[in-house]
């Protein structure tokens, strides 16, 4: 019989390790694809689809079933639902399949952890994490709610805070139409954006687009008001009351690894993985992890790919008894936060500043969404 390779979370990390392996057409291998969401979202354009008139909801996602399509039907299941709980000695996950809510149990020979991480506020759509109908939904509203007002509001300095205030600076500036405020729980500029060496050209930027920052601003409370109009009551730490037509909070991931035993777990609830990218306390050689679900050394895109590759490699050379290769990480640390559709700023390795054009071309130009074919015709691995 064939051997099962459980995979879940079906998008950057797990969608990659899914076409890695698939691709060699080991008949004597059947590739379980267990997904919240029926499609690949590519999340990292989601601050641009929120603006009027730019990318639409159904430009950033493409259905898991065409990018898996390719391969011979009997190699693969798609199963869209949600790993609940997980018994890595028993090598089983129990799932809920959302079309009918009744739980099943999948055992596998290797399991891979791609569930990666949530935003802790619902309704936003900077992450995926629920339905295809959900976050499209969550895109429409924000577009909506940005088109209606006059006054938003930013909540969070990191990268999401940061290109959302970016993209909508860089629409509005000229007109003047709309007010853009970025709250930022940290001091200064430069401690903003993780404190990363880049913040202060980020913070730079963001000011020629016209976005008001705002540091040392923490909010606690945040109310949508009764009413025909959206307007928005946000509390901030010490008391202030600051008004919103649209407001949007950005601060933070949550890791989804609830389904998983906590002695895997770090304190901030990634998994923990060794140099193998081995899920540690693990039986040896049988539970992987890649993407933000271990968001080590940071979390990010190609972080994810190079992780998901030797992920892919260690899971092939499991299957024939052969030991994992060590996990090579990036050769340099690159940052490319864009603001809006004409600059941005960023860094090679930890010194090197990447120019606003070159960030444009590399990032800012397209969000990536250039590689989501990849992801769809297999090329991606
Ligand atoms: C707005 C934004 C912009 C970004 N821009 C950049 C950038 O410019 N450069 C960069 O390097 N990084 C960027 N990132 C980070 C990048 O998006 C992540 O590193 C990447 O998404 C990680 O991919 P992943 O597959 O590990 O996890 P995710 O993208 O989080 O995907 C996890 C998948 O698992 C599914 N899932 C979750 N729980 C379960 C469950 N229990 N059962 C089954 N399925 C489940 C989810 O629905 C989702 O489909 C950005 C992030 C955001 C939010």
């Amino acid at each position: 019989m064939a051997k099962t390779v459980l995979i879940l979370g079906g998008a950057y990390a797990g969608l990659h390790v899914a076409h890695a392996l698939l691709k060699k057409q080991d008949p004597d291998v059947k590739v379980v694809l267990v997904s919240k969401i029926s499609h690949m979202y590519w999340n990292m354009a989601s601050v641009r689809a929120v603006v009027p008139g730019q990318l639409g909801g159904e430009d950033l996602v493409r259905p898991l079933s065409t990018a898996l399509s390719r391969y011979p039907s009997t190699s693969y299941e798609i199963v869209i639902g949600s790993a609940d709980s997980s018994d890595f000695d028993a090598k089983t996950v129990t799932v809920t399949v959302t079309a009918n809510g009744t739980t099943r149990t999948i055992a596998y020979d290797q399991l891979v952890l791609a569930t990666g991480s949530r935003c802790p506020t619902d309704n936003v759509p900077w992450k995926a994490n629920g339905s295809y109908d959900s976050i499209l939904d969550s895109i429409n509203r924000a577009k909506e709610s940005v088109k209606n007002a006059k006054q938003i509001v930013i909540a969070g300095s990191g990268y999401t805070g940061i290109e959302l205030a970016g993209e909508l600076g860089y629409e509005y500036q000229k007109d003047g139409s709309k007010t853009i405020t970025l709250l930022s729980a940290d001091a200064d500029d430069k401690s903003m954006f993780g404190g990363d060496m880049v913040a202060p050209a980020l913070a730079n930027e963001l000011r020629k687009l016209k976005v008001n920052i705002r540091h040392s601003v923490r909010v606690v409370d945040a109310r949508k008001q009764e009413g025909p109009e959206e307007k928005w009551a946000i509390t901030l730490e010490g008391g202030e009351q600051v008004t919103a037509d649209a407001y949007f909070p950005t601060m933070g991931l949550v890791p989804n690894t609830e389904y998983i035993n906590a002695k895997h777990l770090s304190e901030s609830k990634t998994v923990v993985v060794d140099e193998y990218l081995r899920v540690s306390g693990a039986p040896e050689g049988t539970v992987w992890a890649a993407g933000d679900i271990v968001s080590k050394p940071r979390a990010g895109f190609m972080i994810t790919q190079k992780q998901a590759t030797t992920v892919a490699k260690n899971v092939e050379l499991a299957l024939k008894g052969k030991p994992p290769v060590v996990h090579k990480g990036m050769p340099m640390d690159v940052i490319a936060c864009a603001t809006g559709r004409g600059r941005g700023a960023g860094r090679i390795g930890s010194s090197i500043k990447m120019p606003s054009l070159m960030v444009w071309a590399a990032k800012g130009r397209t969000l990536g969404l250039n590689y989501l074919k990849g992801y769809v015709d297999g090329s991606v691995a």
